[in-house]
């Protein structure tokens, strides 16, 4: 008994202490319980001598006993509740993604186009030399078809579409003018990757087709497109340019925004950047597409759209765009 009581009063502290987990006391009070048990057992089997000395210092040892696991209890307890989440507590908001900046522009674009009665319509990405090139007036063998700047998917069958126009001469062969339409979306070229060029990129195509449409018309409203996504002090500079689905043809440059027309490497120190090609759509697109050019006219154009993004949100290369770089998703 004297043993049992030694063992039970020397050694119940210390493993009192490893225990760290309701299933730890648990184990702790299986075993203890068990021994204060023989303990009591044994004293109550004991000599009148023995039960006169032990009796007090094992009732003092079981009350011990008791206090000591009811205060573990307690702690486990009030550390269980430091661990567990307070569901109720406001957390702090987490990133969560927003628009890519070319999807921002896209739909400021479609907004401003929108307001002014264009509809906006989408095509596919895999395309014919037909309304890719020959119904804008782009002949077999002219140098744009060449394997230099197009990827074909199967030559000369299939290719991927070089501008958005491919859409533009689809909408000009199925539907009947007048027509307002733009055309947002993703084109493909054989180019090296450089700061300011892609192997694919976005442009934002629109043409108008009605009667007595003139250039005026296209200036005005290419202005007020700027001006919506820059800002009324946009600089615009417009000049005469040779594109074959148009005649005449504009191309159109804004002041570059990030040196003020100094001169930089994004816009390779020359001030401007080309954001757009434009003009009267060609007589021969109209006949190609089955739309009568004596009696309809109108203009078309097509934006860049990453050189616009990169101005309007301050990129300084065009693979910030495409290489996943988080600051931009
Ligand atoms: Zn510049």
């Amino acid at each position: 008994m004297q043993d049992l009581y030694n063992q039970i009063k020397n050694q119940y502290t210390v493993d009192l202490d490893n225990v760290e987990s309701v299933l730890d006391l648990e184990k702790f009070k299986a075993k203890y319980n068990k021994l204060i048990t023989g303990l009591m057992q044994a004293l109550a089997k004991a000599k009148l001598t023995d039960k006169k000395l032990y009796g007090p210092r094992i009732n003092q040892l079981k009350n011990s006993y008791e206090i000591a696991v009811t205060k573990k209890i307690g702690d486990l307890a009030s550390l269980n509740a430091k661990n567990v989440e307070d569901l109720t507590i406001p957390h702090q908001p987490r990133h969560s993604g927003r628009l890519h900046p070319t999807t921002i522009v896209i739909r400021e674009l479609n907004d401003f186009f929108r307001s002014q009665g264009f509809s906006i319509q989408e095509g596919p990405e895999i395309e014919t030399p037909e309304y890719n090139f020959r119904r804008l007036n782009l002949p077999e063998g002219h140098p744009a078809t060449d394997l230099q700047d197009t990827l074909y998917i199967k030559e000369p069958d299939l290719l991927m579409r070089t501008h958005t126009s491919s859409i533009q001469t689809q909408i000009l062969s199925g539907y009947k003018p007048p027509m307002r339409v733009v055309v947002p979306g993703k084109v493909y070229r054989n180019e090296t990757k450089s700061s300011t060029n892609s192997s694919f990129f976005y442009q934002y195509q629109g043409f108008v087709v009605d009667k007595g449409v003139n250039i005026q018309n296209l200036k005005e409203m290419l202005t007020r497109a700027h001006q919506f996504l820059f800002g009324e002090d946009v600089k615009l500079r417009f000049r005469y340019k040779y594109y074959p689905e148009v005649s005449p043809g504009m191309g159109v440059d804004m002041q570059c925004r990030f040196c003020l027309g100094k001169g930089c490497q994004v816009c390779k120190y020359r001030g401007w950047i080309e954001t757009l090609g434009s003009g009267m759509t060609h007589y021969n697109c109209y006949k190609a597409c089955g739309i009568n050019p004596e009696v309809w006219t109108g203009y078309s154009f097509g934006l860049g759209l990453d050189r616009l993004v990169m101005n309007k949100f301050g990129i300084d290369d065009i693979r910030k765009l495409y290489s996943g770089e988080l600051a931009y998703q």
